[in-house]
């Protein structure tokens, strides 16, 4: 089988006209990022914001002359408003490193409240909050999805967006699967579940394919899952943050309107810095942090109830004293958390009663104060 190559796509890309500029997306340097591992290929098309809408018929376009080449088993192609850094190669797929200013909204502070850094926020939507972790592993999803479901317990109208859109694990954890509709052809309603309402790039894409898409194309999506959904009004909205602290990542903590960010971390993965690195990450971009969870803190015995501390726990409570950031509370390293996600149901609403829900319920108590109501000027922030 031919070998599919960077330049047989631009080549197919190039048959593909841009309808009111008189030339082909090629030409007028509108493809960025372009991705080929196997036969899976995935770019951007750059468009002004304002065509964005009217564009789809192109982008479907551009997809079907790739989809025609030898060897190619899955397009994805997306739109977007966000220009590649000068000198940006289209194979090169680098996130940006300079935050993106939204038009008509001056460089330097953000004005007024502290939640326009990244832009407005989506409309109905009150705040945003990062679920963040230094590194994979250690619990973030299962964290995000319990915090979530427990803070709708508590009364508030909760969204959550599953931004780890290379490993997207919220349908599966809030056992809510099958494709969002759009009634308007604009906007795609979100689907619920635990009361919570959830946007997941899993809905969109087969489990099966890759996730292959890097630099803009990860912005792009990540706007259109903040942006074109109708999450309606929202207390707050959690964004389960893909897991590490790259460029990617760093990139999507500017580009969202972050109220603050929560860090989740295992006692061993305080010990090796990983979490102070997520902290890092976060007070580069200016978001405050709203404090750290410590996830699988100790080993709570399901046969006999006892408690093994199998990391030496308390390492996360004492590394956010010494970093002046609120220790938001400790989760157990406990079966039947795992299973209860497993089973798409969160163990906040599986047991609600249980002494695990009320873990959760806790760290949701904790941070309600953080992002609702008057308290929703920043917290102050001394990370050394
Ligand atoms: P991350 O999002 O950090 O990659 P996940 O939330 O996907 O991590 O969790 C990784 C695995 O650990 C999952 O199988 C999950 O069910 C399990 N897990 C997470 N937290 C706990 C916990 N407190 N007790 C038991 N299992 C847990």
């Amino acid at each position: 089988m031919a070998t599919l190559t960077e330049e047989n796509v631009l080549g197919a890309l190039a048959q593909v006209p841009d309808p009111d500029r008189g030339g082909d997306i090629v030409a007028l340097g509108m493809v960025s990022g372009l991705v080929i591992k196997d036969g899976n290929v995935g770019f951007a098309i750059e468009v002004d914001p304002e065509r964005g809408p009217a564009l789809e018929p192109l982008r479907q376009s551009a997809e079907k002359a790739v989809y025609d080449l030898a060897g190619v088993t899955s397009v994805t192609a997306v739109l977007t408003a966000h220009r590649q850094a000068q000198g940006g190669e289209p194979g090169g797929g680098q996130p940006q490193q300079a935050p993106q200013q939204p038009q008509g909204q001056p460089q330097g502070e953000p004005q007024g409240q502290p939640q326009q850094r990244g832009g407005a926020l989506p409309d109905g939507v009150r705040s945003i909050i990062a679920v963040a972790s230094g590194k994979g592993g250690v619990g973030k999803s299962t964290t995000a999805a319990n915090v979530a479901v427990a803070l709708s317990q508590l009364g508030a109208s909760v969204g959550l967006l599953d931004a780890d859109i290379y490993g997207p694990s919220m349908p599966r954890m809030m056992g809510v699967s099958g494709k969002p509709t759009s009634p308007d052809g604009q906007k795609i309603d979100p689907l619920e579940s635990h009361g919570v309402k959830i946007m997941s790039m899993g809905f969109l894409v087969d489990e099966e394919t890759p996730m292959i898409w890097r630099g803009p194309m990860v912005q792009s999506a990540l706007q259109q899952m903040l942006r074109e959904v109708t999450w309606g009004e929202l207390d707050v909205l959690v964004v389960d943050m893909p897991p590490g602290t790259g460029d990617a990542q760093l990139t999507m903590a500017q580009q969202v309107p972050l109220a603050g960010a929560v860090i989740v971390s295992t006692p061993q993965d305080i010990a090796l810095l990983d979490a102070r690195k997520g902290l890092n990450m976060f007070r580069k971009v200016e978001v405050p942090c709203l404090g750290i969870i410590e996830n699988m803190s100790y080993f709570a015995c399901p046969h006999c109830g006892e408690r093994t501390e199998i990391f030496g726990h308390g390492g996360a409570r004492a590394e956010a004293e010494r970093l002046d950031v609120d220790f938001l509370g400790e989760i157990p390293l406990h079966l039947s958390i795992r299973e209860t996600s497993d089973a798409g149901m969160p163990i906040v609403a599986a047991e609600p009663d249980g002494p695990y829900a009320a873990a959760y319920r806790q760290i949701a108590e904790a941070l309600l104060p953080k992002i609702g109501g008057g308290a929703r000027q920043a917290p102050k922030i001394v990370v050394q």
